[in-house]
């Protein structure tokens, strides 16, 4: 398993961080994907990547829809340095959040276009948060259309919306949300997303899955998510595995 979106440098984890990670190594996570939510955390995810090299720790670089307001030419600077020098993988995590009502949209769009250049810039797939902002997200992607396309991160949408992000290279990634109870929606559309557009991920520490509800959330719990999902689409956890492995890779190219 690939876990394709942990924030793994986050205050929770700093008196186990290691446990955590070792944790995920032995149930089978062979590799990680940290998206960023401002690039002052930038020092702090490559550190952390240089530490543990057998972790296979995979950076982002972006500035979270929630955090538009703390933009500034700066942030684009940094992106390009670390793009540039090939220290990341992706631009992430962007997009749009019309839940939270802390940043406004104008703002928000504004940052997420320029994040859309800089992968179009840098030729690097996009990690998506999307929010209650579906047909602005589609809008603003059909608009910029970046080549190396990119994920729906913790995806809540339906399969309809799920096939028009797919149609511009955007993959689907389903988070513990996906194991809630009062998630049959969501239940309902993964059953009918096909298997090549899926990911996985924890989106840790937040939304730990079920069975962990309310409490910190950790990579290790991707194999609840990972067996509900597969248990959902009537296949075995093993091929779920390898199909959800695949994607990620040739996403990230890693
Ligand atoms: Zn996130």
């Amino acid at each position: 398993m690939i876990d394709s979106h942990a924030h793994l440098i986050y205050d929770s984890f700093d008196s186990d961080r290691l446990e955590v990670i070792e944790r995920a190594k032995n149930i089978g996570v062979s590799a990680f994907i940290h998206p960023c939510v401002h690039t002052k955390d930038l020092p702090q995810m490559l550190a952390l990547q240089k530490e543990l090299p057998w972790a296979n720790i995979f950076l982002a670089a972006g500035i979270h829809p929630c955090k538009s307001l703390l933009y500034e030419d700066n942030c684009a600077v940094e992106i390009e340095k670390v793009a540039s020098s090939n220290q990341i993988i992706a631009i992430g995590e962007t997009g749009l959040d019309y839940f939270h009502k802390d940043c406004p949209v104008e703002i928000q769009k504004k940052v997420f276009g320029l994040q859309c250049d800089l992968a179009i810039k840098f030729n690097l797939p996009l990690i998506i948060h999307c929010r209650e902002a579906f047909e602005d997200t589609l809008q603003i992607l059909r608009g910029k259309n970046p080549p190396a396309g990119g994920v729906m991160h913790c995806f809540t949408g339906t399969a309809e919306y799920s096939a028009k992000f797919w149609e511009l290279g955007f993959y689907t990634s389903f988070a513990g949300c996906l194991t809630y109870k009062n998630s049959k929606e969501l239940q309902k559309a993964a059953q009918e997303i096909p298997l090549e557009r899926i990911l996985i991920e924890t989106d840790c520490p937040f939304l730990a899955p079920q069975a962990h509800r309310g409490k910190r959330n950790e990579s290790s719990f991707i194999k609840d998510i990972a067996l509900f999902l597969a248990n959902l689409k009537e296949i075995s956890f093993e091929l779920l595995d390898e199909k959800t492995m695949e994607n990620t890779k040739k996403l990230f190219r890693v």
